[in-house]
């Protein structure tokens, strides 16, 4: 049996302070069945270690740089997110394929990075509604997939999948359940097809998961759990979903 994983995407939200209330209401709200974990900007990776030790909430970063170390200004290595003890990093969100222009390949070199450190990328493919519509849905996240599986070769057991309809995302829209079953067993068909490990491993979904949508999407056979944006700012909501898992 596939564990489930619920993993809290932060986006670009956040004080020290307002962190501070909603780490301490995990605290207090779990544990769960489910694995848990909360991604983070940057800054605060190190604040949220502290808060989180000792409790089952694991935490890792929204990004990682493709590159090892150097003259990359700006960047962050996934070197510096295993020192950090980061156990997860997010590569390819749709809103990084969309506003800073990564390619599948780009997405596929931060996953190979973030692997070769000992961290685990949790690689997020979806088409857009203007692809839905035009009947695309397979074809690309096929192709953002294929990038991946040929990049990682034997190492693509190890990642997480991340399936995110563009139009779903921070919408109110989710895909209904079974529109995401279907998609999440063709990515599974495909890893199937790449490692013996497909069956052990996580995909999961996100576009507007929220307390009330959550379980009934993680009863779908292929689902193994959640990326949350929104609803995973407030403590509350996100322990809601955590349990829903
Ligand atoms: P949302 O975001 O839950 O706010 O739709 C999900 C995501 O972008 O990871």
């Amino acid at each position: 049996m596939r564990k489930k994983l619920v993993v809290g995407n932060w986006k670009m939200h956040g004080t020290r302070a307002a962190n501070a209330v909603l780490l301490a209401g995990l605290k207090e709200l779990g544990p769960w069945n489910a694995q848990v974990a909360v991604c983070v900007p940057f800054p605060y990776i190190t604040e949220t270690a502290l808060a989180v030790t000792g409790t089952a909430v694991a935490y890792g970063a929204q990004d990682c740089s493709a590159h090892e170390q150097g003259a990359y200004t700006g960047e962050v290595s996934s070197a510096m997110l295993a020192d950090l003890g980061c156990r997860y990093a997010i590569v390819g969100h749709s809103e990084r394929r969309a506003y800073h222009h990564e390619s599948d390949q780009l997405v596929a070199d931060k996953a190979k990075a973030a692997l070769a450190h000992g961290v685990t990328p949790i690689v997020c493919v979806g088409e857009t509604l203007q692809e839905r519509e035009e009947g695309r849905t397979e074809e690309v996240v096929k192709r953002q997939l294929a990038a991946v599986i040929h990049t990682l070769s034997h190492c693509i057991g190890e990642i997480v999948v991340a399936y995110e309809p563009v139009w779903a995302i921070g919408t109110g829209k989710t895909a209904t359940p079974e529109q995401a079953q279907a998609v999440h067993a063709l990515l599974r068909q495909q890893l199937r097809a790449a490692t013996h490990k497909a069956d052990a491993m996580q995909i999961l979904y996100g576009g507007s998961v929220k307390p009330d949508n959550a379980a009934v999407l993680f009863q779908q056979p292929d689902i193994d759990g959640g990326l949350v944006g929104g609803a995973a700012l407030k403590a509350a909501d996100f322990a809601a979903i955590c349990r829903a898992a």
